[in-house]
């Protein structure tokens, strides 16, 4: 049975499940700019929209980048060098699931139990696999239909975002300068590779891009690459005895000594790990193995580099005839260092919003990287708050009605707060 009511739904979820039909899939193996040009669909959509809300400013650069500027609101109350108020969502897709001839539904108010999706019987929203559907009791869940991702990530920061451009026309409250941000390709990670910042003109920032409902993340792992090259020595296996050495074989032997208690597969929460991802060329006389290493602290960094030196010191030790070499480059850093340093009103603030408005903002932790700590890194403290989706990146996918509106209700209030006191 297809269940699919899309009356009677508040408009920020009107757009939504219009944004979301859109394909906006990014491809890592594209050198393009943006990396599909299908990308620009949405963001052409989005332009006219915004000028057709009475926005007139509102443009897409060559890159398929969108931008739009809120002009401020000042009241007696106003402070006199209000910072200016960046907000940012990414229009692409994963490229981990088909985001093509996307069909969202919309259920009727969840009562528990599994929610089997009408396009593909192995789908089913289960609270065993997603336990955080229990906490979303009597609400709409919006889900594809179970043959595609739905792209909450982050079309739903999209469609907030859109829907308070919207609702600040008709807003007199204080409210600082705004510019509004719609990034390509997050997903490949080149999400602000190509945004000038300058121009941009934000003080402060947020990325409305996933997040647990009622969270705010400015935490990311530091992030580093280990690539470790082994040359052998190949004679004929028949007359090797004492001369071959099997660049394969010591890979394989340096894998093996990784700590299987710190993996991605057996570590969570602040937990951090290291973790082989891929060996190239293998063969007896050479072998190129990468593994990447994550970790919140720089202690805990400064150990997992340690141990990989005395795990490749332990295999030159045995294998004197092989050549070893190991090269460390940094990916990217805790954005919570860069946070605290440029302003870290970005987090308090965000927090006492959520207090005006009668909840706790939790922090969660990012145990990944995000255009926030990119743009962090560069000098735009980013954190990220909550867009109201979970289980990104999958068929699994899902929303609910209610998480849109709250978010949306939340981005103005943060916005009314920065107005008043940023
Ligand atoms: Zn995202």
């Amino acid at each position: 049975m297809r269940i699919n009511s899309h009356t009677n739904v508040p408009a920020v979820v009107e757009r939504f499940l219009r944004y979301v039909r859109i394909d906006t899939q990014s491809d890592a193996s594209s050198d393009t700019v943006p990396s599909t040009e299908k990308q620009k669909n949405l963001s052409c959509l989005l332009v006219n929209e915004l000028r057709e809300m009475g926005y007139p400013n509102a443009f897409m650069d060559e890159y398929g980048y969108v931008f739009c500027s809120i002009h401020r609101i000042r009241t007696d109350n106003s402070q006199q060098n209000q910072a200016v108020l960046g907000l940012l969502a990414h229009l692409d897709t994963a490229p981990d699931e088909s985001g093509e001839n996307v069909h969202p539904v919309v259920h009727p108010p969840y009562q528990g139990g599994v929610i089997q999706l009408p396009g593909d019987t192995s789908v089913r929203l289960d609270p065993e696999r997603s336990p955080g559907l229990l906490n979303h009791l009597g609400e709409r869940i919006i889900s594809s239909d179970g043959t595609t991702l739905l792209g909450s990530d982050d079309k739903a920061g999209v469609a907030i975002l859109m829907q308070l451009a919207e609702d600040l026309l008709h807003d007199d409250k204080t409210r600082p300068e705004i510019r509004l941000c719609f990034t390509i390709d997050e997903e490949i990670g080149r999400g602000v590779e190509h945004m000038d910042l300058g121009s941009y003109g934000a003080d402060v920032a947020y990325t409305l891009d996933g997040g647990s409902i009622n969270t705010i993340s400015f935490e990311t792992f530091h992030a580093v690459l280990v690539q470790i090259d082994i040359t052998g020595r190949s004679v004929h296996p028949g007359y090797a005895k004492d001369i071959l050495v099997n660049a394969m074989r010591i890979a394989a032997e340096i894998v093996a000594a990784l700590p299987v208690d710190e993996a991605p597969e057996t570590t969570e929460l602040r937990e951090g790990y290291l973790h082989p991802y891929h060996i190239s060329d293998s063969n007896v006389t050479q072998s190129t193995l990468q593994i990447i290493i994550r970790d919140f602290s720089d202690e805990g960094m400064d150990q997992k580099k340690q141990l990989i030196h005395q795990i490749v010191e332990e295999a030159r030790t045995r294998h004197a005839d092989a050549r070893i070499q190991v090269v460390f480059t940094e990916q990217y850093r805790n954005m919570r260092s860069y946070i605290e340093d440029l302003d870290f009103r970005t987090v308090t603030f965000a927090r006492k919003a959520a207090q005006k408005m009668g909840f706790t903002l939790k922090e969660e932790l990012v145990r990944g990287g995000t255009d926030g700590a990119r743009l962090s890194e560069r000098g735009l403290p980013t954190p990220n708050i909550f867009n109201g989706g979970y289980d990104y990146h999958s068929r699994f996918e899902w929303n609910t009605v209610e998480n849109l509106e709250h978010a949306l209700a939340y981005s103005k209030e943060l916005v009314r707060y920065w107005g008043e006191h940023g």
